[in-house]
């Protein structure tokens, strides 16, 4: 089973530590979290396993960690500062703004087919007819675009303007963007990875960092935020290979979900039409979840954990300085490089095409913590909540509880066993409780293994060790503990074949 319900998930995050609505002494602020100890944990976990099976277990993959601020121009040559927009509609009885396409989904799931359609003003198809679903009225100003990049600004204002000497003249005073994504801290950086690292085509170069757009209409929990964390690979190829490795791309990202315990079932890949497509795009397909499994239509059940797309030459082209038009002018006069790339061997150079699989770090946690769900009914036919975490993503691998903790002998023990593991496992102890309360707590958090030090184990130097999935008791020799229990965490690899 998974988490009925994405509600189902915030009432077991903020009860358990995992994560937490932000400001709430403030009174919160529009859908903002902050990730407590276990929700640190956990999305760390994410993406320590996102950059091993991206970069380290592959022979043509590098790392970079750009900055979230970069120079305006990259967002003007990029595209973002005139198409990064969402269309907004805004309700003229009680104010509420919405995003004229999702209630347009929405309109057409609920009428599909119904007859003449009239549609309001503005920028994108929108029905007249749409209820506003904060107060029912169908009262709308006409749809217009809204750009989703958070503005700032570089240094001092303008009036401080002499005092400040660290920023270049130029941006002083003047806006700036946070970063949408962090593709194109990767973009801007090809040529000095490729060269440093002395790489040849195909490589990848992989990024996991911050992310902020002012989203029109934040929620559903972390699904959608206004600051939020991508993980995101550019991988390079020759152009005509581009199908093929997108294709491949597609195949190893699903492979990588159900890698981490996520069930086929909860999982869908979803072809994006035409005319859905970004700008850059030649296609791109997405990997969906369940986030919704409550909605009674099936097809609203689904929504995006990862998009797969074929960037095509756009980017590099776009922040090169050669690219002319038909008249020969520049069409990027402020880049200083060629981003092309040389072929030594077939003595071509050409702008490489991109495959850009970009994941969301807190839908990843999301959709984990939603499916690893489910609940079980004990021999005192109490219903008990099990969090089936992957070992590798369990925010605590053992916890380790003495069985009287009034008893110094067993206090001690178990803090050693505690401490003889915490160089190769999160572990902790605990002896808040009972022992049954301390198995459901950490049942309810996911953790692997609850190895538990009683009056025997003074005697015979052994522990029980407790399975979260099974409640399996085994008998282990605490000189044996820390192999038996790395032996269970880690799991031979899934042979999964590299594109
Ligand atoms: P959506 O259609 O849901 O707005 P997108 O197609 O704009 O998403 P991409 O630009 O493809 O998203 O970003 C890659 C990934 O980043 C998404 O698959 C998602 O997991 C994550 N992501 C994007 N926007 C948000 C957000 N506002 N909050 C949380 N995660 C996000």
């Amino acid at each position: 089973m998974s988490a009925p319900n994405i509600e189902t998930i915030v009432s077991l995050a903020k009860r358990r530590g995992f994560v937490f609505p932000s400001s709430e002494i403030y009174g919160g602020l529009g859908s903002a979290w902050d990730y407590g100890p276990l929700g640190v944990e956990l999305s760390n976990n994410v993406k320590q396993a996102w950059w091993r099976w991206m970069v380290h277990e592959r022979d043509d993959m590098e790392g970079i960690d750009s900055s979230i601020i970069l120079n305006p121009l990259v967002w003007k040559y990029s595209g973002h500062e005139a198409t990064f927009n969402d269309p907004l509609v805004d309700c003229r009885k009680c104010k509420s703004r919405f995003r004229a396409d999702k209630l347009q989904e929405e309109y057409e799931h609920t009428h599909p087919t119904e007859g003449p359609v009239i549609y309001g003003t503005g920028v994108v198809s929108f029905a007249a007819d749409n209820k506003c679903p904060n107060c029912g009225a169908s009262d709308w100003t006409e749809s217009r675009y809204f750009n989703l990049m958070f503005e700032t600004r570089i240094g001092a204002t303008a009036a401080e303007k002499d005092e400040v000497g660290d920023v270049g003249e130029s941006l002083l005073g003047g806006r700036a963007y946070l970063r949408p994504e962090t593709a194109q801290g990767i973009f801007i950086n090809f040529l000095n990875v490729q060269t440093t690292m002395r790489r040849k085509v195909p490589f990848g170069i992989a990024q996991i960092g911050k992310s902020f757009r002012n989203e029109v209409t934040p929620g559903n929990f972390i699904f959608r935020t206004r600051e939020f964390e991508q993980m995101e690979m550019e991988y390079f190829v020759r152009p005509g290979e581009d199908e093929r490795v997108h294709q491949e791309w597609i195949d190893y990202c699903y492979n990588w979900f159900t890698s981490l315990g996520i069930s086929p079932d909860n999982l869908q890949l979803y072809e994006q039409p035409k005319e859905e497509l970004a700008h850059y795009a030649k296609r791109t397909v997405d990997i969906h979840y369940r986030f919704f499994p409550e909605r009674e239509d099936e097809a609203r059940q689904w929504d995006e954990l990862m998009g797969i797309a074929n960037r095509t030459d756009f980017d590099l082209k776009a922040h090169s300085k050669k690219p002319e038009d038909a008249e020969g002018k520049r069409l990027n006069p402020d880049s200083t490089e060629d981003l092309s790339y040389f072929d030594e061997a077939t003595k071509e150079r050409f702008y490489p095409y991109v495959i850009e699989p970009a994941a969301g770090v807190n839908r990843t946690v999301l959709a984990v913590l939603m499916d690893a769900y489910s609940e079980k009914v004990n021999d005192k036919n109490e219903k008990r909540v099990v969090l089936k975490l992957h070992p590798r993503l369990a925010p605590i691998k053992a916890a380790i509880l003495p069985l009287a903790k009034n008893k110094p002998e067993i206090v001690g023990m178990a803090k050693a066993i505690k401490r003889s593991l915490q160089p190769v496992m999160r572990a902790v102890y605990d002896d808040t409780g009972g022992i049954g309360k301390l198995y459901a707590r950490q049942d309810e958090i996911g953790t692997p293994f609850c190895v538990t030090v009683d009056h025997q184990s003074l005697e015979d130097e052994a522990v029980t060790v407790r399975d979260r999935d099974t409640w399996e008791q085994e008998r282990v020799k605490v000189s044996d503990l820390r192999e038996h229990l790395e032996r269970r965490l880690q799991p031979p690899p899934a042979e999964v074949s590299q594109p």
